[in-house]
């Protein structure tokens, strides 16, 4: 069955257990999604890549007889996690034709490559998860050597990423990240993986409605008829009935038009940024002027007791305009980073021009 993410419907529903235990549950599981009806693909992790050698690795080739079924009997499309070219080759031969990158093989250019290269020009359609490590460029990486191969029909999906402490989450979503992938790659649609970020059933409600809310394309998520007897990730997949309450409680953005309404408040937008920017250029101004004072009497730059000074009177003063403290906190630290910086520049005496003697020069 020749599958595409072409023309799917939004939100694209990617749904199926973490792995491939025994024919039964893969079926119990595909016929259980197919009646919902809301199913574009059904993944199944036949081969799992495991982070310790004694956890269950799905039953392998002897899945792909039963993902054929799925295939041609339900009319559900299969994907199905490879990590390796034979791995690749297997899928192909049973002419399964969309598959999935994980997180721990998207960090291995290596790895990747020898995908793409034994997926070249079959027309297979890949996910990419994003790598274990927050690193973009991997990520993009993987896609390059996808397309390098002739590979071109693909999709991102956004899973988290590893990190001592991740808590609440399994995996630390860092949105803003994904957020910048959205900005850098429009043109691949992004799928979230909401089991493998919140790695526990009660979260997985709230990362998926951010992801819609940030309008991704798709949900990613781990279903299966027993969860507290899966042999893998037992803690996140949902049974099919948790599946289908999760999506009915979800409110599904609509798709964004050109809206009058919206622009005459982005319009004040607008002109608050480039208010807050000349702002932020004067303040950068009088920390050149300062840092003059502080060269010519001889003083150290950093003065611990002023910052803590002006930190807590920000946060106070947040708290007063029912701005995030947290939020103003970190901003303030930025600003004050990038201020030291202009000062160590005046210092050095590579900057003792100010912007506008520069100008006038
Ligand atoms: C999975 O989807 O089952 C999986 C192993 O995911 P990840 O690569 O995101 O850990
Ligand atoms: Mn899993």
């Amino acid at each position: 069955m020749k599958f595409s993410f072409n023309g799917l419907k939004r939100p694209i529903l990617v749904a199926g257990p973490c792995a491939a235990e025994s024919a039964s549950q893969l079926l119990r599981t595909a016929e259980a999604l197919k009646r919902s009806g809301k199913v574009s693909l059904f993944r199944c992790g036949s081969w799992k890549v495991r982070s310790k050698p004694e956890g269950f690795e799905g039953i392998g080739e002897a899945s792909f007889p039963v993902l054929q079924r799925i295939e041609k009997e339900m009319a559900l499309p299969v994907s199905v996690e490879v990590a390796s070219p034979a791995q690749v080759e297997t899928l192909l031969r049973y002419g399964i034709s969309c598959c999935w990158i994980g997180a721990r093989t998207t960090v291995n250019p290596h790895q990747v490559a020898e995908i793409a290269e034994a997926a070249r020009d079959s027309g297979l359609s890949v996910l990419v998860k994003n790598p274990v490590v927050a690193d973009l460029k991997l990520w993009e990486g993987a896609f390059e050597r996808l397309l390098k191969a002739g590979i071109t029909d693909l999709a991102a999906v956004h899973r988290g990423f590893a990190v001592a402490d991740a808590s609440p989450y399994r995996n630390r979503p860092f949105w803003h990240l994904a957020i910048e992938w959205k900005r850098r790659h429009p043109e691949w649609p992004l799928i979230c993986d909401p089991s493998h970020i919140a790695g526990c059933r009660p979260l997985i409600p709230e990362v998926a409605q951010k992801a819609l809310n940030l309008n991704y394309d798709g949900l990613m998520l781990e279903v299966h008829p027993e969860p507290d007897a899966a042999l893998s990730d037992a803690a996140q997949q949902l049974t099919p009935q948790q599946f289908e309450k999760l999506l009915s409680g979800l409110r599904v953005p609509v798709v964004p038009t050109a809206d009058g309404r919206l622009s005459s408040y982005r319009a004040v937008l607008d002109e608050i940024d480039s208010e807050l920017l000349s702002l932020l250029s004067r303040r950068m101004e009088v920390s050149r002027q300062i840092a003059r004072v502080k060269m010519e009497e001889g003083l150290p730059l950093l003065q611990m007791e002023r910052w803590r000074e002006v930190l807590s009177s920000a946060v106070r003063q947040a708290g007063m305009l029912g701005l995030e403290p947290s939020f103003v906190e970190e901003w303030m630290q930025l600003v004050h980073s990038a201020s030291l910086e202009v000062q160590e520049k005046v210092l050095g005496n590579q900057d003792s021009l100010t912007a506008g003697e520069q100008k006038s020069r």
